[in-house]
């Protein structure tokens, strides 16, 4: 079999048009790929505004001509002829229905939030003239709606049967089955974990997290101007990191790469040529954070 890859995308990889072409050229460096993309920059905090103001009986219906004028600004500038209508028409019945009943259970909650990254990915694969795979056919969860814990054997499955690994495959991030067959998403900044999910069960050779910095720096830096890229980090000194709040990787996301022993590259979408880091099963007793 030869290398697979499976490239996460995050939103600041996906903030506009210009952005998702950079996207576009990063895959197209690839003969074969397997993309997981996060929603649009924004868009998650936008359903969730939106899905508050349909239960308080509040007018949503500017903040969603908001979000729908956001994602055709993207698709004219992409110049790529895709109708997103269907899912726009989904989401506007599930909002009449939340402000019709003044009710939102967490399982239609997820549900409403799963429309950013089903919507991002049929951007992506259109412009990449390729499949868009909505993981609610590849990852099954139990019924902890909005983070959902996953039942691996059941999606390695699916993920060995549905996803071509020698194809350019788009997957949606964040996004799962329940067991009662919902929509369930995997936890807020969830599209890493999607990411290693898929990755592991396709015992992939490397999982890349693109996203909008160098790499992991020795610092958050938004709080410290100087952070250093740390080149190579161990799973275990990765997990430290984020489970103390690095936001860039999600914390449950090293824990399926780990246990397949898949690098993990964290890499700038916007600087494609820095050498990131790399995080894998070397232990290196240094302290850098
Ligand atoms: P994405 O949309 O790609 O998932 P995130 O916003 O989730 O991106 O994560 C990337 C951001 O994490 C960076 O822009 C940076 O501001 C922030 N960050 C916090 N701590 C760190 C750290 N130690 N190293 C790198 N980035 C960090
Ligand atoms: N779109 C989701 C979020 O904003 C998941 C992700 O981006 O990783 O939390
Ligand atoms: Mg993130």
């Amino acid at each position: 079999m030869k290398n697979i890859v499976v490239a996460k995308f995050g939103g600041t990889s996906m903030g506009n048009a210009q952005s998702i072409r950079q996207v576009a050229e990063i895959i197209n460096g690839y003969d074969f790929i397997v993309a997981v993309v996060s929603a649009t920059s924004g868009t998650t905090d936008q359903l969730i505004e939106l899905g508050e103001k349909a239960l308080a009986g509040e007018n949503w219906e500017e903040s969603f001509r908001e979000l729908v004028e956001k994602h055709e600004k993207i698709i004219k500038e992409l110049e790529i002829d895709l109708d997103l209508s269907p899912y726009f028409e989904n989401l506007r019945k599930l909002l009449q229905g939340i402000s019709l009943i003044l009710e939102l259970s967490l399982s239609a909650k997820d549900r409403l939030l799963t429309f950013g990254e089903r919507i991002s990915s049929q951007i992506l694969a259109k412009l990449l003239n390729s499949e868009a795979i909505d993981a609610y056919e590849l990852i099954f969860a139990d019924n902890n709606y909005s983070e959902g814990n996953v039942d691996f054997e059941k999606t390695e499955k699916a993920v060995l049967a549905r996803v071509n690994p020698t194809e350019k495959q788009v997957i949606t991030g964040f996004v799962a089955q329940s067991e009662e067959g919902h929509y369930i998403t995997l936890g807020r900044g969830g599209s890493d974990y999607t990411g290693a999910i898929v990755a592991s069960a396709l015992n992939a050779s490397e999982l890349q997290i693109w996203t909008d910095v160098d790499g992991i720096l020795n610092t958050d830096p938004r709080i410290v101007s100087d952070a250093k890229v740390l080149k190579q980090l161990s799973f275990l000194e990765a997990g430290e990191l984020t489970y103390f709040g690095a936001k860039v990787l999600h914390p449950k996301t090293i824990k399926p790469a780990v246990a397949k022993n898949i690098p993990v590259k964290i890499l700038n979408t916007f600087n494609p040529s820095a050498p990131g880091t790399l995080i894998k099963n070397d232990e290196e007793v240094s302290i850098k954070s």
